[in-house]
């Protein structure tokens, strides 16, 4: 029997005002409540949408998040949210680590440790992010980049504490490109990073980076690959839907 539920996270980035996020849940509930039998769903939404989401998903299982954090829990940090102001609010995930975060705010895997830190402390998933750029895909280097970011950011947590995160392995090349990852070779990564960090093997690892509804069954079919987080494909629900739907035929099948 399978021990890790799929999920499928939609990053929205920074896309949609609270208007635009209002409707999209209206119009993303009666089709997904359906789906929620077999898989979690995640709504990762920008700051300014999460009261709006969480009004609009009321007494729906789907869960939402935000899709960065600060460590600290409340002060002088002009422009931050906290995981605490997070809880709050009612997010029950948040992403950390995204390579748009590390390429243009400057996110380390030192700091991403510290933001896991303070999400766990507050009883929030963290969807940490990790992935190689094309350049160490070339060299032929992925296996040792992603273990490198997770020795760095999340060396110093327990076994229990590893087995609560989510982890995205998003190859940088495959996000917003188009230009997906081979399946095959996406699992064998995650098989290294469940084997290579103690504690991974019952944290659910998910595949990132141009995940389609043409492509999320061949994905989801490998033993490893426990759902999606999904940016552009996320932003239509009707398309978010049938990402999910074509993904859990094949998980009922694995
Ligand atoms: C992402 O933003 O994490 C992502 C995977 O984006 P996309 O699906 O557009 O490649």
């Amino acid at each position: 029997m399978r021990r890790r539920r799929p999920l499928f996270a939609a990053n929205w980035k920074m896309h949609k005002s609270p208007q635009e996020a209002r409707a999209y849940v209206t119009a993303f509930l009666p089709e997904a409540e359906s789906l929620v039998a077999s898989v979690d769903i995640v709504l990762l939404a920008p700051f300014i949408d999460l009261e709006c989401v969480c009004d609009a998903l009321s007494g729906s299982t789907i869960g939402f998040g935000a899709q960065d954090c600060f460590w600290e829990r409340e002060g002088a940090f002009t422009g931050e949210v906290s995981a605490s102001m997070l809880k709050k609010i009612g997010c029950s995930h948040c992403v950390v680590g995204h390579s748009e975060r590390r390429r243009l705010f400057g996110d380390t895997d030192e700091t991403v440790g510290r933001k896991v830190t303070a999400l766990l402390a507050e009883d929030i998933t963290p969807i940490v992010c990790v992935g190689e750029s094309l350049d160490e895909n070339r060299a032929g280097r992925t296996a040792e980049r992603v273990q490198e970011q997770l020795r760095a950011g999340l060396g110093y947590l327990s076994d229990a504490e590893r087995a609560v995160l989510v982890i995205a392995y998003e190859p940088v090349w495959a996000i917003g490109t188009g230009l997906a990852d081979n399946p095959k070779s996406a699992n064998n990564t995650i098989q290294t990073i469940r084997s290579a960090a103690g504690g991974l093997g019952e944290a659910r690892i998910l595949y990132g980076g141009s995940m389609t509804a043409e492509n999320s069954a061949a994905f989801c079919a490998e033993s490893d690959i426990d759902g999606g987080l999904v940016g552009s494909a996320s932003l239509d629900p009707n398309k978010f839907v049938r990402l999910i739907a074509s993904a859990t035929q094949v998980f009922d099948a694995r």
